[in-house]
Formats: C-alpha cells, structure tokens, sequence
C-alpha cells in the first residue's frame, strides 16, 4: 500500500526552538527503544510511524542498540523508511547514539572515537539512510577523555554523518564541559536528552538551567515514566500487552508499588479536572519547562501516539494545579 502523507500534517503541531540553533523540533517526538525491534511485527511499527508523522511528529529518536535484540530497531527504521518515508527525508529529524554496549571487545562500548565513529557508520547502513540529522553520546564514559569524545562527534559532524551533535544522560556539570569542547571545536552541541517525568525530576536542579543559559536544546525521554503515567496501570492491573507484563520489556512490576499507584489515581484526578487523561497531563507537565524542546515518548499502539500528541492542545497550568501536583508528588 503506498504511503502519502496527510496534506494538513503541519496544521496543528507545536513546533519549538532546539535552545538557541536553527532547528526546530516538535513538541512530541517518537522514540523506537521499545516496540520496534526485530521481536515486533513490522506492521504495527509502521501504522505507528505514519500516524506520527501525518499528525506532524517529524522527529524519530534511534540509538545503535535499540531492539532486541541490538540493532534491529534501526533495521525495521530501514524498512519503513524505504517502503514509506524515503521521499519525506527533507521533512524528517531522525536521531542516532553509541555509547552503550554494542559489540564485544574493548571498541564495541563507552566513548572512544574509535567506538564511536564505527558505531555511527554501522548505524547508518542499518538504517539505510546517508547521514542521521543529530548523532548523540549516548552516556558519559568515566574513563575516555571528554575531549576524545567530543572530537569524535565533531568529526561525525564535519564528516558528513550527521548535521548536528548531541549529548545524553551528561549530568550538568560534564554538560556543560562538553557544551564548551564542542564550542570551541566549532561544532556547538544541539541538544542534551536526559530523562524527566514527574516521578524523576533531577534535570531540575541544575541541568535545565544549564542547558537554557549555554542556549542547547534539551530533549527529555521516557516523560511517562515507561507508561505507568497513563491509563496503562490505573487500578493495580498488569495488562498482557503492557511494557511491565512483556518479558522483554524494561519496566519492572515491583516499580509499580500501592504507593506509587495512589499517586497514580490522584495524578489522575488533576488530569480528568483539567479535560485530560493522566498521559495528556504528564507530558504537558514536562513541556511546561521553557528550556524543554521536545518530550520523547514510546508507542506500542497508534492511539497511544494520538492521545499523546493531542495533549498540545492544553499546555498550561494554574498555579493551584502546578501546587497540587508536587503535592501529590512530595
Ligand atoms: P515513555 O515514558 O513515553 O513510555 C512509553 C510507553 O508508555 C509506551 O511504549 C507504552 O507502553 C506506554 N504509553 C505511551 N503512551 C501511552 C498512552 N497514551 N496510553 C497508555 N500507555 C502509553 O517513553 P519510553 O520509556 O518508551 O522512552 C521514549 C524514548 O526515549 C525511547 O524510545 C528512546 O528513543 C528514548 N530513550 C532514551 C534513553 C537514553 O538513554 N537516551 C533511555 C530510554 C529511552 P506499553 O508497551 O505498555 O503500551
């Protein structure tokens, strides 16, 4: 079945700055960590690609090892990129990343130049595209000098592998120091993806201020806490479906105490007064942050991507509301 994009894909995306560069992303990106591997029909990746992309989500986050197993995301990307996307890669940001485990040896993990450069041409051939839009570090290496690392992403750069350089998961402090190496190479970090959700607001201590003040876009993943702030668990149920139940999936039962599930239904209760579900509320929490470009979310199912996004169409907050949820969340 040919693929054509919707004509008013544009119509109602929210589309935001990447801190002080050219390039703007839309307020909800898709990430394919999960739900997208060699493990999981192609079909249902692909329904979920196209209605992202036809409701304006032109923004698709990749890493090496995404699957399982390893790899195989990029490879189902490959697929769905030349049955449906290849003549939209103009009006597509896609995202790749190395610095996880890959490949045995001592080159196959962490962030030398040597890892990191061969991982971003094997990522390349997997997905079948020339160059990704942004090419992440995915996660600060203790060992390997900063300077090695960020030499190596403004070579990937300079190369032509990618347009832009990023970082993810760099605590505020290596952020900012890799923020300057990248700078005086001349090739300025884009954005930073940490993790952000209302259950785990570290990146509001210091990194959210660092990342406005140096003018990096700051991109924030799993912002529904792998789904337990949504719909999926309200009540104490594990659904067969859901990323808990999945054996494969990274979201453990034991994550979801009574505890958590009583915020939960009362996170709940703030949504359905504001109109929304409790994923439309989390993902409008995150985005209330003016230094946020863009909240990441996963998908195993399109409606999941079409509430998500309609979220955009109540993104402000009261300040009674904003009380009662560190309330809830204190
Ligand atoms: P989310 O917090 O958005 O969780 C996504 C999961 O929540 C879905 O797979 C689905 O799970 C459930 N879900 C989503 N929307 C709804 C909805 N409307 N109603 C009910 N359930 C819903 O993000 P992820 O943890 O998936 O991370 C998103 C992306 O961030 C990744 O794909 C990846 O690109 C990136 N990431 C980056 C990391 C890094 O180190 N840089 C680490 C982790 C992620 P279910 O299967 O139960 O349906």
């Amino acid at each position: 079945m040919l693929y054509d994009a919707a004509p008013d894909r544009y119509d109602s995306m929210v589309y935001r700055r990447c801190g002080r560069s050219g390039l703007k992303l839309p307020a909800i990106s898709l990430g394919l960590w999960q739900n997208f591997g060699g493990i999981n029909p192609l079909e249902n990746g692909r329904a979920i690609i196209r209605r992202a992309f036809d409701l304006g989500v032109t923004h698709l986050d990749l890493a090496n090892n995404y699957g399982p197993p390893p790899g195989s995301a990029e490879e189902t990307f490959g697929r769905i990129y030349d049955l449906d996307l290849r003549p939209y890669r103009d009006e597509l940001i896609l995202s790749n990343k190395a610095g996880y485990t890959m490949w045995p040896g001592p080159y196959g993990d962490w962030g030398s130049r040597k890892y990191l450069v061969a991982s971003c041409d094997q990522s390349l051939k997997r997905m079948g595209v020339d160059y990704v839009d942004i090419f992440y570090h995915h996660r600060p290496d203790p060992e390997t000098p900063l300077e090695e690392t960020m030499g190596a992403l403004d070579y990937v750069v300079r190369s032509g592998r990618a347009l832009y350089a990023g970082i993810s998961n760099y605590p505020h402090e290596k952020a900012a120091q890799a923020i300057q190496i990248l700078r005086d190479l001349g090739t300025p970090c884009l954005i930073e993806q940490p993790t952000y959700n209302m259950f785990n607001r570290w990146v509001e201590d210091h990194l959210l201020d660092t990342l406005a003040t140096e003018g990096v876009g700051c991109i924030v993943f799993s912002p529904l806490a792998q789904g337990m702030l949504t719909s999926r668990y309200l009540g104490g149920d594990i659904p067969a479906d859901s990323r808990a139940a999945r054996p494969t999936g990274t979201l453990r039962t034991s994550a979801i105490t009574p505890e958590r599930l009583a915020r939960i239904e009362q996170l709940n209760e703030v949504a359905q007064a504001r109109g929304q579900s409790l994923a439309q509320l989390a993902l409008a929490w995150v985005l209330r942050q003016p230094a946020i470009t863009s909240a990441l979310v996963g998908a195993s199912k399109v409606s999941q991507i079409e509430e998500n996004v309609a979220a955009l169409s109540n993104l402000s907050f009261s300040d009674e509301e904003l009380q009662r949820i560190d309330a809830i969340l204190a």
